[in-house]
């Protein structure tokens, strides 16, 4: 199989009969005759709409031609043809078939690092219980609409917890910054298809899957687990951990239940305050680490799709505009745009009574009116107030801030809001204009500047200026700032050593997001992955960890 890279094309390409245009493209590169090229299929599509009124399409395609060697060899130094690199996964080893119950690895969490982490081990054999403290994720949809609609939160079962972790209830983004040269991300993908997301996910450059579709999937995947032995147990918060001589013996779940285990996959999120307590008692190192503050904004998605697409804007092939903006302030402070949600919804993200949070979503067709965006400020350990004395101070700086704008929307779980035209000129709102925030339960409309401390005001105020220089329109009057977006990512870091093991406790391998290992789906399923195949390689007594 050879793979030819670059073949640019017009925008205005029918997609119709890509297939043909391609299959055309491609034997005009190889110099041979169209019956020479057996098969084809689309490896990646990007656009480049750095011309907006010229966009092209950007494609790379595997193909099967009848002599390969010829061929390679007639093209030789042209560095869009290559032989296809294998990307398939391969498993590390598999299970004996008569592990002992007492090797069953434990998994704490099901979100997107747990899961991942779970299906490769029950992929290889090792059958492994998965302890997940919300509720199974039709009931836990139930549960989070009841915060949405009724301003009623559930502490175990919500945005953040539940089976399929903090972003099932999201836009559903599937790239990542990471760097891959194994192909993870690929198995990722291929799992997600094989589960029913949309098979164009594999080859689009910004995959994205949404949120009703992602609720079926993980239904699905955790069907595929449990078929292959591994065992779940819901509404099961794992509350304490027995450690023996810095190895771990096992877990005690909320109602005293004690589980023996010597393999834990500690795959908590960020969200998970009370366990990072309880770690932090049992003496399991950790550290503050840097994590961003701050609103989310929203636009209507026109002027997004404007200002990107020029007059392609509303292209099918081109969907709804996305974004990505830095500024680096005068005071120092890194002002960026987060988890960017095309044509979707704010969503109340808080796991915690008496706090509001913000966070983004969408639905596979991003056709909302609005664009939203966190617009988040760097902060790091040294801002968290008595962070001399605990690693955990970055919780108290979060929850105390969560407070705050639970206080200014009016203590129902709304949430604070202000126009930017306001913000930027100091004065509290009193009506909205030609932009409906989407937030539920609903906004309250204020004067946000003591909802973040100072410098992060300060920075966000002198950022959205530069922004509209990016984006026209971007700081538009009428654009709303909802407060607050605190859960970026952990405040800490539970340090674990090259094996993949804690720093001072064998047998837990903290993972994914919660763990300060990922930001994201895609990172966070990824090492999932990479910690499975570490747990499994120390069940099969070997050290040979890449
Ligand atoms: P989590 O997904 O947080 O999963 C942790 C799981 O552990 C939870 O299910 C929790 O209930 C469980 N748990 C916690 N403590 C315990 C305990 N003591 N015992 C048992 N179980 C426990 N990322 C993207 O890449 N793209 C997006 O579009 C995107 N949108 C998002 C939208 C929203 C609204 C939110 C909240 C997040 C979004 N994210 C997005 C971020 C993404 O969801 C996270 O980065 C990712 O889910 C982290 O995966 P994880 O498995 O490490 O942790």
């Amino acid at each position: 199989m050879l793979r030819l890279t670059e073949i640019i094309l017009p925008l205005s390409t029918s997609q119709d009969d890509i297939e043909n245009t391609l299959r055309a493209a491609a034997c005009s590169r190889l110099g041979i005759a169209p019956e020479a090229l057996r098969a084809l299929t689309i490896f990646r599509r990007s656009y480049d709409a750095r011309k907006r009124s010229a966009i092209t399409l950007t494609y790379s395609v595997d193909v099967e031609v009848a002599d390969e060697a010829a061929v390679l060899k007639r093209v030789a130094g042209l560095r869009t043809v290559m032989p296809t690199p294998p990307m398939e996964y391969q498993y590390v080893g598999h299970a004996p078939a008569d592990l002992p119950e007492s090797r069953r690895p434990v998994v704490i969490g099901f979100g997107p690092c747990g899961l991942f982490a779970a299906l490769i081990l029950a992929q290889m054999g090792f059958r492994p219980i998965i302890l997940e403290r919300g509720r199974v994720v039709r009931e836990r949809t139930k549960d989070t609409w009841g915060l949405w609609r009724k301003n009623t939160l559930q502490p175990e079962s919500n945005v953040q917890f539940g089976e399929g972790g903090a972003g099932t209830f999201s836009d559903g983004k599937l790239s990542t910054q990471v760097k891959d040269p194994k192909h993870y991300g690929r198995k990722v993908l291929q799992e997600f298809v094989a589960a029913d997301a949309p098979p164009e996910i594999l080859y689009v450059s910004k995959p994205h899957i949404g949120t009703f579709r992602l609720v079926k999937m993980i239904e699905q995947m955790r069907a595929q687990i449990a078929a292959l032995g591994g065992e779940f147990r819901f509404e099961s918060r794992v509350d304490d951990i027995e450690i023996e001589d810095g190895r771990v013996r096992g877990v005690r779940l909320a109602g005293g239940e004690f589980i023996a285990a010597s393999h834990v996959v500690l795959a908590v999120g960020h969200s998970a305050r009370d366990t990072f307590c309880m770690l932090h008692k049992r003496g399991v190192f950790m550290e503050a680490k840097p994590f961003s503050l701050g609103f989310r904004i929203e636009h209507p998605q026109s002027v997004i799709d404007r200002a990107r697409f020029g007059p392609s804007a509303g292209h099918p092939v081109l969907g709804a505009a996305d974004y990505k903006l830095v500024h680096h302030a005068g005071n120092g402070r890194a002002v960026y745009s987060f988890c960017m949600c095309p044509g979707g919804t704010v969503v109340a993200a808080a796991s915690e009574p008496g706090g509001v949070v913000t966070n983004g979503m969408s639905q596979y067709s991003r056709n909302e009116r609005n664009a939203n965006a966190g617009i988040v400020v760097g902060i790091e350990p040294k801002d968290f107030p008595g962070i001399e004395d605990s690693p955990l101070a970055g919780i108290d700086f979060q929850r105390h801030w969560e407070k705050r704008a639970y206080e200014l929307g009016g203590g129902d779980y709304s949430a604070p809001a202000q126009l930017v035209g306001d913000f930027l000129a100091g004065r509290p709102s009193t009506a909205l204009g030609s932009v409906m925030p989407s937030y539920k339960p609903g906004v309250t409309l204020t004067d946000l500047s003591s909802s973040l401390p100072d410098y992060a005001i300060a920075a966000i105020r002198e950022a959205l200026p530069a922004f509209e220089r990016q984006i026209k329109g971007f700081s538009m009057h009428d654009a709303v700032l909802t407060g607050v977006e605190t859960r970026t990512s952990s405040p800490l870091r539970i340090t674990r050593r090259d094996d993949f093991q804690s720093m001072n406790t064998d047998g837990l391998f903290p993972a994914g997001e919660g763990a300060g290992y990922a930001g994201g789906i895609m990172s966070a399923a990824i090492d999932g992955m990479k910690v499975a195949e570490a747990v499994a390689l120390h069940l099969l007594g070997r050290d040979d960890i890449t």
